[in-house]
């Protein structure tokens, strides 16, 4: 027998099987709302312009591509760490945040769990239920126990928060627990500035060690509005870790840009946090590549560049309620007998749109319109050509 005779098949991917049907399909009004990318109203993955200035800047200077610092371009990771915590912020002031470039968010998820792994291997980790599916799979990969908290309540369509801080207020101290710190994924649910309030304090008082994943900073309300439960989570002191990524707001998906800060006590804490995270970054890929983190430290470091990038960052968060108001108001019309209000209020690309499993089918093999079975949607991938398609297919399928 060969050695790789016994092994199984894995399980497929859900959201590339989705994607594998779509390609697929040969009607042509197909629409694919099961992605998790951003789609401009053309339908087409924007390159910034702004990444495109910092580019032809790049090929300019025709620097050798030398290997990176284990923890990645310094410019960058200053940049970052500014951009996460605010650079007037008393962690970066007081020098006590380590910010080290990551292969994406989940390249910095995978950092953040393989090193408390190593530093708090007995802690279960949490994350909200639902999740990004690959949360579990990532701390479990990296050795966790890994448990939810109750997030969506599908009656209100909105949070559950009398659950989830009740979940919080009797977790073991040490536990790690994983927040979205905007744009939750896959709900579109997100906590108000009081509710984060009540978890801040919750997580403090137990000695949780919070985990916030950043993949949607300014799809939400904005950079700094977005950013800010980072900060106040920094502000209440304690161990604080910070995945972010660039991949959407960028818009440079394979360049794999993101990063993994943790805050420290003081800047002595930090500098031995760094160093045991290069020995996790050293064991896992040595240093990461360059050519992403460049483009990235250059836009944010440059401020006619920074400047753009804000301004192409907010076009795509405004197409993106823009299509929310547009879906509610067109299904108001459409199927008046019910609500959707609730779809504005969600935040970043996504919407838990309240379909059903069987309503997703029918929408698939009735409309070519491919959503994901929990009812998911991307709403980045709606566009002013393709909604009245989308919504008279689910007023039909209701
Ligand atoms: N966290 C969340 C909540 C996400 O939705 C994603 C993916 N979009 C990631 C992390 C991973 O980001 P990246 O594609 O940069 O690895």
């Amino acid at each position: 027998a060969s050695l790789f005779s016994a092994i199984e098949m894995a399980p497929r991917d859900p959201i590339l099987g989705i994607t594998e049907a779509f390609n697929a399909d040969k009607n042509p009004a197909k629409v694919n709302l099961g992605v998790g990318v951003y789609y401009d109203d053309n339908g087409k993955v924007p390159l910034l312009e702004c990444v495109r200035k910092a580019e032809a800047q790049l090929m300019e200077k025709a620097a050798p591509r030398t290997y990176l610092p284990i923890d990645g371009l310094a410019a960058y990771d200053k940049a970052v760490q500014e951009l996460v915590f605010g650079a007037d912020s008393a962690v970066v002031q007081e020098k006590r945040a380590v910010t080290a470039q990551a292969l994406g968010g989940t390249g910095a998820l995978k950092l953040g769990a393989d090193f408390l792994k190593r530093f708090s291997p007995n802690a279960q980790v949490w994350i909200s239920d639902p999740s990004w599916e690959n949360h579990r799979a990532l701390f479990e990969s990296a050795g966790f126990v890994v448990n939810t908290y109750p997030y969506y309540d599908a009656s209100t369509r909105g949070v559950n928060f009398a659950g989830m801080l009740q979940a919080l207020e009797t977790m073991p101290a040490g536990s790690i627990v994983v927040l979205h710190a905007c744009c939750h994924n896959p709900t579109g649910a997100d906590l108000t500035e009081d509710q984060w309030t009540d978890v801040i304090r919750v997580v403090a008082s137990r000695g949780l060690i919070p985990f916030l994943d950043m993949a949607y900073q300014g799809f939400g309300d904005g950079i700094d509005a977005d950013g800010k439960v980072v900060r106040r989570f920094a502000d209440a002191g304690g161990p604080l870790f910070v995945s972010n990524s660039f991949s959407k707001s960028f818009s440079l998906y394979g360049e794999r840009v993101g990063a993994l800060s943790i805050a420290a006590v003081s800047a002595e804490e930090a500098a031995r946090v760094l160093s045991q995270l290069k020995r996790v970054i050293r064991t896992n890929y040595s240093n990461p590549p360059i050519h992403g983190g460049q483009v990235v430290a250059t836009v944010l470091s440059t401020p006619e560049l920074r400047q753009m990038w804000e301004e192409e960052l907010a076009v795509m968060r405004v197409r993106i309620r823009e299509m929310r108001q547009a879906m509610v108001q067109k299904l108001k019309e459409k199927a008046p007998g019910q609500n959707f209000d609730f779809v504005v209020r969600q935040r970043g690309m996504f919407s838990y749109s309240g379909l059903t499993k069987e309503q997703v089918q029918r929408l698939r093999e009735e409309f070519s319109i491919y959503a994901i079975d929990t009812g998911r949607i991307c709403v980045a991938a709606l566009n002013s050509r393709n909604i009245d398609t989308v919504v008279g297919a689910i007023a039909k399928v209701l």
